[in-house]
């Protein structure tokens, strides 16, 4: 589901003017695989160009959600999250314990969903699932 999206790339396609302190914050962005908040990608970038401000890092995240190369999350715990807009779409399980953000696509869930919205006389274009969890092996 991660297929490391070029969000250079996308920035380029969309005409956004890619400085070099974008540009790093894009690689990380691009290699990141955990949906990082604001300070996690601060912490990434910094540790390659210093120079990078946690203000920059909340400008260039905004101005690439704007663009629709990002897709912001609120997994619950008050901080916005951040992935490369992913080509095919999938949802989130969240471990409550841990904040570990777990992938998965379950086409019969689709197919429900498209339901409801039909039953209720909508024809779906969107939608996000958040599943909270705690791992079952974990629990005594
Ligand atoms: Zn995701």
């Amino acid at each position: 589901m991660h297929q490391a999206i070029d969000i250079e790339q996308l920035c380029h396609d969309r005409g956004l003017r890619i400085t070099e302190q974008r540009r790093v914050i894009a690689r990380v962005l691009s290699e990141s695989v955990d949906h990082p908040d604001v300070e996690k990608l601060h912490e990434r970038a910094s540790a390659i160009d210093p120079g990078i401000s946690i203000a920059t890092v909340y400008r260039t995240v905004r101005l690439f959600e704007e663009a629709g190369i990002l897709d912001r999350h609120d997994f619950g715990d008050g901080r916005a999250r951040y992935e490369a807009a992913p080509e095919a779409h999938h949802d989130h399980l969240i471990d409550v314990e841990t904040g570990k953000v777990v992938e998965f696509v379950d086409p019969e869930l689709e197919a429900l969903q498209r339901q409801i919205a039909e039953r209720l006389g909508y024809r779906l274009v969107d939608h996000r699932m958040e599943l909270y969890g705690v791992r079952i092996d974990r629990e005594d």
